[in-house]
């Protein structure tokens, strides 16, 4: 039991609830559940429940700046319509900070076999090969305004707030999970990450029709645990 301790009030004596709420469930034993449910939290992709507070008069998403780098002088953001977001781009289980942009979408076929190409030269050089290159050439004529370029995303120094990046990581990930609930139902077929050598995911049947749980529990299938927290979805298939 946690009680309101003299330094949780303000200069008036006044107390915010929403603090102490925080500090309650900010509380270790909460955060990762009990100890000895260790062993199954290991089992978990995400495993840990961050809790945020809000002040009054602070939006949502108010911290979420960056900075994009890899852009030559007059050339930015706003004139760039075409975004690639690479799985290749970056390394196996580390956060996306690398993409691939230029001016305009672009599907003739040159430059649908230019997305084909190894990695180390997909978006290298210029799109000179496009059908259209005889708009974008430069004055230079080795360039054009419609190569691709990667860009780099940073944190920008002092504004970006990584409780606001966590909360729109939180938003997008439930929203694929309520995507993914709308188009799951018995037989139909999924797919999930698999942690196997050979198999990146496996595919399942549908048996069951998403559910939200009510209450953290553990799922026992095939000898295997599955902890899921209270509010989650899950389904189960075959
Ligand atoms: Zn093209």
């Amino acid at each position: 039991m946690k009680r309101v301790e003299s330094h949780d009030r303000d200069e008036n004596g006044l107390v915010s609830l929403a603090e102490v709420c925080h500090k309650i469930l900010s509380d270790p034993e909460r955060r990762q559940g009990a100890k000895s449910h260790a062993k199954r939290a290991k089992n978990r992709k995400i495993d840990e429940r961050i809790y945020l507070v809000r002040p009054v008069g602070i939006s949502s998403g108010e911290g979420l700046k960056f900075i994009y780098k890899g852009f030559e002088k007059d050339d930015g953001l706003r004139s760039n319509y075409h975004i690639r977001a690479d799985p290749e781009l970056f390394e196996k289980n580390t956060r996306p900070n690398n993409i691939a942009m230029r001016r305009f979408p672009c599907f003739c076929q040159p430059c649908v076999d230019k997305m084909m190409e190894p990695i180390a030269t997909r978006y290298t050089g210029p799109s000179n090969m496009c059908i259209y290159w005889g708009i974008f050439k430069k004055g230079d004529g080795k360039t054009g305004y419609n190569d691709w370029k990667l860009i780099s995303l940073l944190p920008k120094p002092k504004l970006y707030k990584e409780e606001d990046d966590l909360e729109a990581l939180e938003v997008a990930v439930h929203g694929i999970g309520r995507r993914m609930e709308d188009q799951m139902h018995v037989d139909r077929f999924g797919a999930y990450i698999a942690d196997d050598e050979q198999y990146d995911y496996y595919l399942f049947k549908c048996t069951v029709a998403p559910k939200q749980v009510d209450k953290d529990e553990v799922f026992e299938f095939d000898g295997n645990e599955f902890p899921v927290k209270e509010g989650e979805l899950y389904w189960e298939g075959l």
